[in-house]
């Protein structure tokens, strides 16, 4: 048998008329991958192979080096603002402003009217204040971006009082402590977990207090003997004390989810129309737009925020701005259904049980068992905690596979589906799944239960 140092080098493999001929067609750099993948797992697996099913090896690294790394899933899970699965999928028109730039030079920083230096923050000012009624807008990476650089800006080396019950951790080691921290303002806890009064923030206030901060608890829910005061309340008690209230409101929402039928999530307009001098919100959550952070608010605190060294560094770039004007636009032109956030968070009921029946009469028909159920759905992604919203899911009934084992294989289709399981099943929930995704979908099933 071959030994491992019969195998031969990188170098002679490259220089082979195979790897020559390879190295036409798709690059040297990566046949060169392919052939140092291929010759550690010989090296891994302890054998050599023979020549033939090397080249074959080489072969498929090198489609599984090409195969693009961020590609289209079905989100069959029912979760909208699903994190793992890239939140708020973009509305045609934002994907298609995306487009127009990119592979252009844009007027980024240039003012076309005065051909003198612009600020990106001007492209989409307008629209965002038009739509919050905020004074001034500006835009970074992220909401988290947003709380960092607010407070940094804002409130570095002095206090700024926090409710107990407001100290969230959002996830991806985002805790409201840490963020403080790291701004150089200091925190100052009041209340309890569960409730907390106007004269909690009151007492807690000395020369050194810049700010109030509301961080909307958007992940959870705390229910029972709880209190916390209204916005306007410590608005009044902020600017009385010649302190900021500012705000880390989470989602983003310029509609009423109570408009849905759901609980009501804080909208933008709310917060500022409340007397909050500046809120961070996040761009790809309820606002259905881009990966992105919103401070929205007092122009003064805006352009202070802007000045910070921070600002640069959590800057946006041309795609985002050109994803989120889109995304405004069908705000500002009241579209029925503003962004595929919207459509999801509305479809009703009986939309949702019609197209599971169709999707399972379907499947019923290519000889895969399938069932309808009532279920729920959720929004995810830290918006409207705890809050149900009605569907009815698809179950498919794979009598040779286990529910797991399904969820993998529907997991290694092309496009891949991603489904959950509920009551031993693998369920189909049709709310998450976009309008043009039912036939792959099908082929999806079909293929993996086959
Ligand atoms: C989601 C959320 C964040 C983080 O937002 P990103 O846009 O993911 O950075 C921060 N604060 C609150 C209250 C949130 O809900």
């Amino acid at each position: 048998m071959a030994q491992l140092r019969d195998l031969p080098s990188v170098h002679e493999l490259l220089e082979d008329p195979r790897g020559r001929l390879l190295a036409a067609e798709h690059g040297r750099p990566l046949v060169l991958f392919a052939v140092q993948r291929a010759l550690e797992r010989e090296r891994q697996e302890g054998m050599v192979a023979e020549s033939g099913r090397r080249w074959a090896d080489v072969e498929d690294q090198i489609q599984a080096l090409r195969r693009p790394r961020l590609r289209p899933v079905i989100n069959a899970t029912g979760v909208i603002l699903h994190t793992n699965l890239g939140r708020a999928p973009l509305s045609p028109e934002a994907a298609a402003a995306v487009a127009r730039v990119a592979t252009r030079y844009s007027n980024l920083e240039l003012d076309l009217r005065t051909g003198k230096r612009g600020t990106r923050h001007d492209l989409v000012s307008d629209l965002l204040c038009h739509l919050t009624g905020a004074e001034s807008a500006a835009v970074v990476n992220n909401c988290a971006a947003a709380t960092l650089l607010m407070l940094a800006a804002l409130a570095k080396g002095k206090e700024v009082v926090v409710s107990r019950g407001e100290l969230v951790e959002i996830g991806g080691a985002f805790r409201m402590p840490d963020v403080m921290r790291l701004s150089g303002a200091r925190m100052v806890e009041v209340g309890t977990t569960n409730r907390t009064r106007v004269e909690d923030y009151q007492a807690a206030i000395t020369p050194r207090t810049a700010a109030i901060l509301k961080v909307h608890a958007s992940n959870f829910k705390v229910v029972g003997f709880t209190e916390s005061p209204q916005l306007p309340a410590l608005a009044s008690l902020a600017h009385a004390h010649g302190l900021l209230l500012l705000e880390d409101l989470g989602s983003g929402a310029l509609l009423d989810t109570g408009e849905a039928g759901l609980a009501s999530e804080p909208t933008i307009q709310q917060s500022l129309e409340a007397g909050v001098d500046l809120v961070a919100c996040s761009g790809d959550k309820l606002l259905g737009g881009p990966q992105a952070g919103l401070l929205l608010g007092k122009t003064s605190l805006v352009a202070q925020a802007l000045r910070h060294p921070l600002a640069r560094a959590v800057r946006v770039d041309k795609m985002t701005l050109a994803a989120l004007a889109a995304t405004l636009d069908l705000y500002l032109r009241q579209a029925p259904t503003p962004v595929p956030v919207w459509e999801m968070l509305r479809s009703t009921p009986a939309d949702l049980a019609a197209r599971a029946r169709q999707l399972a009469e379907r499947l019923v028909a290519a000889g895969v068992p399938a069932e309808t159920r009532e279920s729920t759905s959720t929004a995810g992604g830290g918006s409207l905690p705890g809050e149900q919203l009605p569907t009815t899911v698809v179950a498919i009934i794979a009598t040779r596979l286990t529910p797991a084992r399904l969820i993998d294989r529907l997991r290694a289709q092309d496009p891949p589906v991603i489904a959950r399981i509920e009551a031993d099943r693998a369920v189909l929930d049709p709310r998450t799944i976009l309008p043009d995704e039912d036939e792959p979908l099908l082929r999806a099933v079909i293929a993996a239960v086959r």
